[in-house]
């Protein structure tokens, strides 16, 4: 080989430019590198501007006649200077006044090459603008990887801060309204969450039917949230795999919110709650349906979902035990523990605030002769249907239990004698029209009710009410049964004093 680098086929040749070379500097060149470099001049009036010097084409080496670079605006040297992807090389002319290195490396060159242009020199320049602008690019790329590190961590903290929060959210609480109002919060932070739903489902094995409890976000127009009941119904049959036999529902926020101003850019999105390797319930969220997640990001949310998936389902179970110690197991009503602790807390509150507290205390008629003449079954069977008589005749407010055996208490706060009495009444009259059917057969009961009432301004220990209407249920007693007895009404001698 006589002339410069060899090319092997199918290798492009290298790019070089020149800014303002005259024909002979080309051809010299050009005979130096030889075909492995493909010299492209801009005539001297013609100069690339820096726009496409470093974004079309990035050649190796620029060459630049002195005489040229003299006559360029300060300006334009400026950006050619400030280029990195090019090695610039002078051409000092026989004309040209000579140059200190020292102001070559000033201005931004690589080096400078004197004419003629010899075959060594060009390539020795050549040779060393090729090393810097490879060193240059290992430096590029390793400064690029290392902006990429950068940007794989502080995603990666990102996540682990959201599963940090997730995870605070999830153990923070054991009410599941609490902690699916955490996760709405912390979700944001991967994708914006207009609402949040929720539905958990159990199946039941006697029957497969399934018993459906609903998280609604808000409160909401009645239309909204029938819509949003519906499909969460349809999500718990689909994935629950049963009829469903009942639901409940309430809603995580309290707050009424008329509508979902971002209805047309929210897309609907659920997210599968397991537990022990059962799908027991959905989160059915509202996300902006532009936002996209990326894989990592997803990935970051499936473990989100177990993390909330478990915590729910030890809320849920909370729930159920602390049902069953505050609650009888055969009526569903509040037990006898929980009456007292209730009643103590009433009767503070009302000697503090001074209002009105009754009392019923319902024992059944003859009950004994239902377990007798129909069985224990239908005994129990009247129970639970008395405790949900009593449970639908009452307010939130007010307090259904379980006193014992046949015997339950109704406990009023805010009532007064008079109404506790009217309301007496009248579950005595739905105890006496019921009817009731037991192995087809039919037949009905009555209940006698004992009616006490703290009047304002009096101190009572707890017991004291309790015993009053107690004592007045022994008089309706005494009396014939199925009638209300108020305990003022009871004989003065049978009052506890006060
Ligand atoms: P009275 O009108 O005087 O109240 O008569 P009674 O038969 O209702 O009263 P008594 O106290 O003599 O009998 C109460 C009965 O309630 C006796 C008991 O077997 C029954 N009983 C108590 N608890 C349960 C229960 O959980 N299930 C059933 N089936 N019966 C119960
Ligand atoms: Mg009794
Ligand atoms: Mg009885």
């Amino acid at each position: 080989m006589t002339q410069g680098t060899k090319m092997n086929r199918g290798q492009r040749p290298e790019l070089m430019w020149g800014l303002g070379l005259s024909e002979a500097q080309q051809a010299q060149i050009k005979q130096a590198v030889g075909p492995g470099f493909f010299l492209r001049n801009f005539p001297e009036g013609k100069l690339p501007w820096s726009r496409e010097l470093s974004h079309t084409e990035k050649p190796s080496a620029t060459w630049i006649p002195m005489k040229v670079w003299k006559d360029i605006s300060d300006n334009r040297k400026e950006t050619y200077r400030r280029i990195e992807s090019t090695q610039r090389i002078l051409i000092q002319d026989e004309m040209d006044e000579t140059m200190e290195m020292e102001d070559v490396l000033e201005q931004g060159f690589l080096t400078i090459v004197t004419s003629p242009l010899t075959r060594s020199k060009v390539q020795d320049a050549v040779f060393r603008a090729k090393e810097v602008s490879s060193m240059y690019s290992d430096i590029y790329r390793m400064t690029e990887e290392i902006m990429l590190e950068r940007e794989l961590l502080s995603r990666k903290t990102d996540q682990l801060l959201f599963l940090n929060n997730i995870l605070t959210g999830c153990t923070e609480s054991l009410d599941a309204s609490v902690i699916l109002a955490n996760a709405k919060e912390h979700l944001n932070m991967l994708i914006p969450v207009f609402e949040l739903h929720a539905v958990f489902w159990q199946r039941q094995f006697e029957n497969g039917l399934t018993d459906v409890e609903l998280f609604l976000d808000s409160k909401a127009p009645a239309e909204k949230e029938d819509e949003w009941t519906r499909m969460l119904l349809g999500c718990a049959e689909r994935m629950g795999g049963g009829k469903i036999n009942g639901f409940q529902s309430m809603h995580i926020d309290p707050v009424f919110r008329p509508g979902n101003a971002n209805q047309d850019q929210a897309r609907v999105v659920s997210m599968p709650l397991q537990a022990a390797n059962a799908t027991y319930g959905s989160l059915v969220l509202s996300v902006d349906k532009q936002a996209r997640m990326g894989k990592d990001e997803v990935e970051t949310f499936k473990a989100a979902a177990n993390h909330l998936g478990l915590a729910l389902r030890n809320a849920l179970m909370f729930k159920e035990v602390k049902l069953r110690a505050d609650h009888d197991a055969l009526t569903r009503i509040y037990n006898r523990h929980t009456f007292d602790e209730r009643l103590v807390h009433e009767l503070k509150r009302r000697q503090r605030y001074g209002h009105d507290l009754s009392l019923l205390m319902v024992d059944l008629d003859h009950f004994k002769e239902v377990n007798d003449t129909y069985g224990h079954q239908a005994g129990d069977m009247v129970l639970r249907e008395i405790g949900a008589i009593l449970y639908s005749a009452i307010r939130s407010t007010d307090l259904a239990a379980r006193y014992g055996g046949e015997e339950f208490v109704v406990l009023l706060p805010h009532t007064t004698e008079k109404d506790a009495h009217m309301l007496a009444e009248r579950i005595r009259k739905r105890v006496a029209d019921t009817n009731f059917t037991f192995n087809g057969k039919q037949f009905t009961i009555t209940a006698s009710i004992g009616v006490a009432s703290v009047e304002t301004g009096s101190l009572n220990k707890e017991q004291d009410l309790v015993l009053k209407a107690d004592e007045a249920l022994y008089q309706a007693k005494n009396n014939g049964r199925n009638m209300v007895v108020i305990s003022r009404q009871c004989p003065k001698e049978q009052q506890v004093p006060q």
